[in-house]
């Protein structure tokens, strides 16, 4: 006979009075604040949200809102804290390309590892837990100092950070020889195949053989599509036609579709049932289109150069909202901080009639649309958590909140806040 196991009659810690957004929250008895929120007790156990019960320890946090650990499904580590060295563009993403090319030679291991490794405390520090990042790929993963540097940041972050690689490469190296080979490195890298489908759309043989070598490696796709305000862009419909030619079933993101905002409207509906049928996902990046789109120097920008979010999400399309560029060419500024990605997304979009609808953009469906279980607070969920020090929606979303609790595992990051 074997001995049974321990039973837990106290947990290590409990969170006394935390206030959850219901929409992230799962399995958990609390009081319905009204307005999308509840307050209840958290217990912590093994570093795990565990059932209520009694505790240890215990922890009043005075009713301020809770998040889980936030998930950043797009951005660039490659390029990223660039921007002394690169400048910014001034009219547009054509001269944010160019300029992020001639910087190209600077991406030194020594430079990536140093950039990488920053940025990727940047967003821990602020509560982040996973991060998708788009890598230029002219090589394919085995010869290219970026996937390298991204390696070692995988090491070093182990257990702290899920860091999922994409390489950014032409579609139309699909067409060379060696692209089959390219792709085996991506998958044993853990990676996805991406690219950059601009608005006169590509060849569609090389989009199919992507798709085609894609998913004969396993692996899913991730495209920067119809980043730009062209009512005739065909860049999505170029997808939706290859998948539909090839069968992909692997997943498939799309990233920025900012031009479905400038198609007259029957359009771009019909394109965005068509994306729902795909069963495609979206990221929208409210910080890059709004630094990019519609701009030209000397002139104010018309149009606000975001997706149609709502449009999509009615319709089932898991969309996401994440930081991109962050003080490169393409945007000069930026923190790695979901929470002022957030924020900028609820004011662009107008989405300020209900933000708990939209808090799983940077929670939970961004983590649905990197295939990770994450992103939500329930019973055996990691006790990963962000505590900010406000009590209704008007006073979340009305500052940036430098001063939050980050846990992990139920453990305090360093340098606490003055209020805890
Ligand atoms: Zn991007």
């Amino acid at each position: 006979m074997t001995d049974a196991p321990e039973v837990r009659t106290r947990a290590d810690l409990v969170l006394r009075n935390v206030v959850l957004p219901s929409a992230l929250c799962q399995g958990l008895p609390g009081t319905d604040l009204g307005d999308g929120l509840m307050r209840m007790d958290l217990a912590i156990t093994d570093g795990r949200i565990a059932q209520p019960g009694p505790a240890q320890q215990v922890r009043d946090m005075g009713g301020r809102i809770t998040l889980p650990g936030l998930i950043d499904a797009h951005v660039h580590l490659d390029k990223t804290l660039t921007v002394q060295r690169t400048g910014f563009a001034r009219s547009g993403l054509a001269e944010a390309v160019g300029l992020a090319m001639a910087d190209a030679p600077n991406r030194t291991a020594a430079d990536l590892t140093a950039r990488m490794d920053r940025a990727i405390g940047m967003a821990w520090r602020q509560g982040t837990v996973a991060l998708r990042t788009h890598l230029d790929s002219m090589t394919a993963p085995d010869d290219s100092p970026a996937w390298q540097a991204l390696a070692q940041m995988q090491a070093r972050w182990q257990g702290r950070m899920v860091l999922e690689p994409v390489a950014l490469m032409r579609i139309d190296r699909a067409l060379e020889p060696g692209f089959a080979t390219r792709c085996a490195q991506i998958a044993a890298r853990g990676g996805l195949a991406g690219g950059y489908i601009p608005a006169e759309g590509c060849d569609p043989a090389a989009v199919d053989a992507f798709l085609i070598h894609a998913g004969h490696a396993g692996l899913a796709v991730d495209f920067h599509v119809d980043e730009c305000l062209d009512p005739n862009a065909q860049g999505i419909a170029t997808v939706l036609d290859a998948i539909a030619r090839t069968g992909f079933d692997r997943p498939v993101t799309l990233g920025h579709c900012c031009a479905l905002s400038a198609m007259d409207r029957p359009r771009a509906l019909a394109l965005a049932e068509r994306m729902a049928r795909a069963g495609v996902r979206v990221i929208a990046l409210p910080l890059t289109n709004a630094f990019l789109m519609d701009r030209a120097p000397g002139t104010s920008p018309r149009l606000r150069g975001m997706t149609m979010v709502q449009e999509l999400a009615a319709l089932g399309v898991p969309v996401g909202f994440a930081s991109d560029n962050v003080r490169d060419a393409f945007y000069p500024y930026g923190a790695y901080d979901l929470w002022e990605v957030f924020r900028q997304a609820v004011l662009t979009l107008q989405l300020e009639a209900a933000p708990q609808d939209w808090l799983p953009a940077i929670a939970a469906r961004a983590g649905q649309v990197m295939g990770l279980e994450a992103g939500i607070i329930a019973p055996g969920a990691p006790a990963d958590l962000i505590v900010f020090d406000a009590r209704d929606w008007t006073d979340l979303m009305s500052r940036a909140h430098e001063n939050r609790l980050v846990l992990r595992a139920g453990h305090p990051l360093d340098g606490a806040p003055a209020w805890t």
